[in-house]
């Protein structure tokens, strides 16, 4: 029996986007005008439920988690995260190594709070998960963005994070699966970024949440498994690959060469344990949940509704005049280009606005991202099919006729 129903008129907090888009589009919500969000990677509004077994465990286990835990977590559940992480090639790790957190999201800010002094620099990509740079500017430091290439799959390109490295440059931050472009990165490519923070001792970052959500039967390598030698921290979570994003349910391991690292370390110990500890009841579900690998695949595969919405979203923003898509291969997210000169578009923001007051459609531009031509958009493809179908179709009319002036 489900025991944590929820109501359909929940509101769900949109994290991603900041500023006249989002004020708009509360304006109209409390107008009462009905908006289909394309711009939130929230599976539960979409449908999309938890596995049972999951919530049922994490039930029986609320008389158990009334009190604070170990600042760094439950030892069952880093038990488990150290297991899932050996699986993954990752040897050099322990239960000390191991940080929960309330989502990915407070150990991100963490890692940065601990790391950086004013002026420090820290590689992350363009187009990037923006609270990525929030954490980095918020810490003191300078964010300092490389460039992922559409036309090689949205990769990474070695060059330019080569010839963005400075004396202050800390680490790199490496998104994989990504958020927004939805790529995969191969073995060779995370080889070669290792190779570049192996010559120049940078600290990786690994944010890895999407690693279960990987489609076409590919599979995800994470990066720490290449780089025994160096300081590599993981972040992964359970928010999207079991769908329960609101119970804030995320951890981070340190492995590899920490020697020169020992004040970074109690840096972060102090942070956590000023938090005092991360969401118990959600931690204790992390040991079943790493277990649960069926749940998430039956959603990957063709007949699966990420699979198939993918597949749909994909063509039919392809078909759309002046837009063009690469083909995500994970997460639930596709960036695509628009013909900027087609439409007359300079501010990317001022398009998905327009967008948003004529069609009630809410859409991330890629400025949102830190991508920094106004060419781009994000589509979150969690709604249902016919909202995705109805979607495509209002993009359709509205770039029939849509010119931005001056
Ligand atoms: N990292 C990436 C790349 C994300 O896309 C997200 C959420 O969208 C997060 C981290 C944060 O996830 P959470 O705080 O829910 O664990």
């Amino acid at each position: 029996m489900r025991k944590f129903e929820k109501s359909k008129k929940l509101d769900y907090v949109c994290y991603d986007i900041r500023g006249p888009v989002m004020d708009e589009a509360n304006r109209m919500s409390a107008q009462g005008i009905e908006i289909l969000k394309l711009n939130i990677g929230n599976p539960a509004p979409f449908g999309f439920r938890a596995p049972e077994e999951l919530l049922k465990k994490m039930n029986d286990n609320l008389i158990n988690t009334e009190g604070y835990s170990d600042s760094k977590g439950l030892f069952s559940a880093r038990e488990a995260i150290v297991t899932y992480c050996r699986k993954k090639g990752i040897h050099e790790v322990g239960i000390d190594d191991v940080y929960t957190g309330n989502g990915v999201s407070e150990l991100i800010t963490m890692s940065m709070q601990g790391l950086l002094d004013s002026g420090d620099e820290i590689l992350v990509p363009s187009p990037d998960y923006p609270l990525w740079t929030a954490s980095v500017t918020l810490a003191g430091g300078r964010a300092v963005h490389y460039i992922c290439d559409e036309s090689a799959d949205w990769y990474p390109d070695i060059n330019d994070i080569k010839s963005k490295i400075t004396d202050r440059t800390k680490g790199i931050v490496v998104i994989n699966p990504n958020n927004p472009t939805g790529t995969l990165y191969s073995k060779e490519l995370l080889e070669e970024i290792v190779k570049v923070c192996r010559e120049n001792g940078l600290i990786i970052f690994a944010d890895e949440i999407y690693d279960r959500l990987v489609l076409d039967g590919l599979t995800h390598t994470s990066i720490a498994s290449l780089a025994p030698d160096l300081l590599t921290i993981t972040f992964n979570g359970l928010s999207k690959s079991h769908l329960i994003a609101g119970y804030r349910c995320g951890w981070m391991s340190l492995c590899g060469d920490k020697s020169f690292a020992r004040g970074y370390v109690e840096g972060i110990n102090l942070l956590s344990s000023m938090r005092l500890c991360s969401n118990v009841p959600a931690q204790s579900v992390i040991g079943t949940a790493l277990k649960m690998e069926e749940e998430t695949k039956k959603l990957l595969v063709p007949g699966g509704r990420i699979y198939e919405q993918r597949e749909y979203i994909y063509q039919a923003l392809n078909q759309i005049p002046g837009i063009s898509a690469t083909k995500p291969k994970a997460a639930f997210y596709v960036f695509p280009k628009i013909d900027t000169k087609r439409f007359g578009i300079r501010d990317d923001e001022r398009f998905v606005l327009d967008f948003l007051k004529d069609q009630k459609i809410l859409l991330t531009h890629g400025g949102g991202f830190h991508w920094e031509k106004p060419d781009h958009f994000r589509v979150v493809y969690l709604p249902e099919m016919d909202q995705l179908k109805s979607a495509c179709e209002r993009l359709t009319h509205f770039l029939s006729y849509y010119r931005q002036e001056e």
